[in-house]
């Protein structure tokens, strides 16, 4: 790591700052790094099995012997035929982040972030969640024995509280909205010097998500597919594995970039509307510094995505745009028909925002957007066990019968049909 970089009007910093925004303008920062020894060491990767997402310590703004007490990253991509078939997709992936050790894939920042705070002797880690992000803090905070503070909003679902109590973290329910708890968060942080882990305000989320990209790329065997779809809230995991991708091509490690489509609810929508206000105004931006993105009253039943001020919002908006992908926004009937369609041929049980994902591809194909025989990858964010509630109501009921054989053969035609 040699410093960083505003992502809005690209004021440099040396990697001594220790902000975690611009100090000209008051936008996220971007790590930078020098890439000169990262090819080799990346290549080397490609032989092996893959440990955890500190095999890829050249390009993390953490030391090289850098561990974890919990196993973080090295995730599944599995082929998904059945389900391609059924969509009409002949090479479908599901990259599938539930197997977190907190069961989605806010782990990759949190054990970034969390290292980050040793090293800067931090005795609170504190963040603001819409309950992944702080189940996750609370999770890998207990894995190493640090005090963590979480700042959710009184309405997260209770799998998602109950994760977060059962680790220890001082759970504060904000009678608010996740932008609150965001706020409320920082001045905590400004007012007690805790470490703030906040999505996308601290620079070194955005570092541990972009591992993701990393591990496509290696399990594709050095290459990256056509397409990677993300559901998108703050737009942090989106510019993360953006950022992995141009990392790779800064490297020298691949010949060409994937688009990256932005999968919202339609009431949630607030990246999807300024990619799409940019595009109808010409989509030739270059002046970043000068770009609004919007904001919503978000009210979706897929509520790691439910966001009205996106906090990564421009960094969100740049990997749409740059890499030439879409921004599509699906009803929330469509986003929970998606779990169980995704459950049933896949066998990876997904939260509603990660379902998301897959509700947007079904619609780019209905569109055309994708081509049949395009790679794509869906990023499977989040455990479909974090919101049972929203799950049951697109799974249906169980067949309630008498305990004889009997109610089993009457049952048998619907069994074998
Ligand atoms: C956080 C989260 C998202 C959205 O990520 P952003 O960085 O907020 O865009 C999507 N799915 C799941 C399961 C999440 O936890
Ligand atoms: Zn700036």
């Amino acid at each position: 790591m040699i410093g960083y970089r505003c992502i809005a009007c690209a004021t440099p910093q040396t990697a001594d700052y220790d902000g975690f925004v611009c100090p000209a303008c008051g936008n996220n920062l971007d790590v930078v790094y020098d890439y000169s020894t990262a090819a080799e060491a990346f290549a080397q990767q490609l032989g092996s099995q893959p440990v955890d997402i500190f095999d890829y310590a050249e390009l993390l703004p953490v030391a090289e012997e850098a561990s974890f007490p919990l196993r973080v990253g090295a995730t599944p991509l599995y082929a998904a035929p059945a389900l391609g078939e059924f969509l009409g997709l002949e090479n479908l992936y599901l990259k599938d982040e539930s197997g977190n050790p907190s069961a989605s894939i806010k782990d990759r920042a949190s054990a970034i972030a969390l290292r980050r705070a040793s090293e800067t002797g931090a005795g609170i880690v504190a963040a603001a969640s819409t309950g992944n992000a702080g189940s996750s803090l609370a999770c890998l905070s207990a894995a190493l024995g640090v005090r963590a503070v979480v700042f959710v909003p009184e309405t997260a679902p209770v799998a998602k509280l109950t994760q977060l109590l059962s680790y220890g973290a001082s759970v504060l329910a904000v009678r608010g909205r996740y932008d609150d708890c965001f706020d409320l968060c920082l001045t905590a942080c400004e007012e007690f010097g805790w470490f703030n882990r906040n999505t996308g305000h601290n620079p070194f989320t955005r570092e541990g998500k972009k591992t993701c990209a990393y591990e496509i790329w290696r399990a594709f065997g050095g290459e990256l597919p056509d397409r990677i779809v993300v559901a998108v809230g703050d737009g942090n995991i989106i510019s993360g594995i953006w950022k992995g991708c141009c990392d790779l091509q800064a490297a020298g490690l691949v010949r060409s970039l994937p688009k990256i489509d932005a999968a919202q609810s339609d009431r949630s929508a607030a990246i999807s509307h300024t990619v799409n206000q940019l595009r109808a105004a010409g989509n030739d931006v270059t002046d970043w510094a000068h770009v609004e993105i919007d904001k919503v009253t978000a009210d979706t039943v897929a509520d790691s995505i439910a966001v009205d001020q996106p906090r990564d919002g421009l960094a969100a908006v740049k990997a749409v745009i740059e890499s030439g992908g879409e921004a599509v926004t699906v009803p929330d009937a469509e986003i929970l028909d998606a779990i169980p369609l995704m459950s049933r041929f896949t066998g990876v049980f997904p939260e509603p925002a990660a379902a998301a994902a897959l509700a947007a591809i079904k619609r780019m194909l209905a569109k055309g957007t994708i081509d049949s025989a395009e790679r794509v990858v869906c990023v499977v964010t989040g455990n479909g066990l974090k919101d049972t509630g929203s799950a049951a109501r697109a799974a249906g009921r169980p067949t309630v019968i008498e305990a004889t054989i009997e109610a089993v053969r009457a049952h048998l035609p619907r069994i074998v049909s």
